[in-house]
């Protein structure tokens, strides 16, 4: 590896957008995890007078969440995925049958990023003879190593993270008082929910006030109604 790509993986690495694909997946995973398994805890622990429902409940929707999560995770992006190899495999055949029509269209996006007509069509010439593909799958289709979906990655990670997210909850449910079981899970929640917001929008670069803002807001309307059909429901199970 020359000392230039070395360089050049480093300011890639200092970059945000690097972590976007990893930190999205994980940061959604987490605040689900939180914020789901604590509403059907509050939910349960607002019907029931035992402990054992509750504990229950959270752990079956703790295992099923983190569960659909990856699972729904490794569908969307397999198919991003699918879609990727696809627009390449067309690419090759285009570079294929057209190639001159090719040059020309790559040309034409050098030109549009600001480049004379004479200077990109030597870029276009020069990128084309040392990977034409690679070329076309960078600049025309916007495909790079960055963005690109990793399946299994994303749902490992999502998995992981609601896992972890629901964990808190459910450590509630296991050993703090039954009488205001609802109110601890609520106060936990939304410190745990608070806590990876900021987290998220410091490592995401963006107002770290509005994503708490964001999350206590939608955090309690979702608790809030869930407890509310606890009560409904309040009736003596175990
Ligand atoms: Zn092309």
């Amino acid at each position: 590896m020359t000392e230039k790509s070395e360089e050049l993986d480093d300011y890639l690495d200092n970059h945000y957008i690097h972590r976007s694909n990893l930190l999205r997946a994980a940061v959604l995973g987490a605040n689900d995890g939180i914020l789901s398994t604590a509403s059907i805890a509050i939910g349960v622990a607002a019907a029931s007078d035992f402990r054992e429902p509750v504990i229950l409940a959270t752990l079956a929707g703790l295992v099923a969440g983190a569960l659909s999560m990856a699972a729904g995770e490794y569908v969307s992006v397999s198919s991003q995925t699918d879609v990727e190899h696809a627009d390449i495999e067309r690419e090759k055949q285009e570079l294929d049958e057209m190639p001159e029509l090719e040059l020309q269209r790559l040309a034409e996006i050098y030109e549009k990023r600001g480049l004379k007509k004479e200077t990109a069509l030597t870029v276009a010439r020069e990128m084309t003879e040392h990977d034409a593909l690679g070329a076309h799958v960078r600049d025309e289709l916007g495909i790079n190593e960055i963005s690109q979906a990793k399946p299994m990655q994303a749902a490992f990670a999502s998995g992981a993270a609601f896992t972890v997210g629901g964990l808190l909850p459910f450590l509630v449910t296991l050993f703090l008082p039954l009488k205001t079981m609802e109110f601890s899970l609520y106060g936990f929640a939304i410190i745990f929910l608070i806590i990876l917001g900021a987290l998220a929008a410091k490592t995401g670069g963006s107002s770290i006030g509005k994503a708490i803002m964001r999350i206590t807001f939608w955090g309690t309307v979702a608790m809030g109604l869930t407890a509310l059909v606890g009560y409904m429901f309040n009736v003596n199970v175990g």
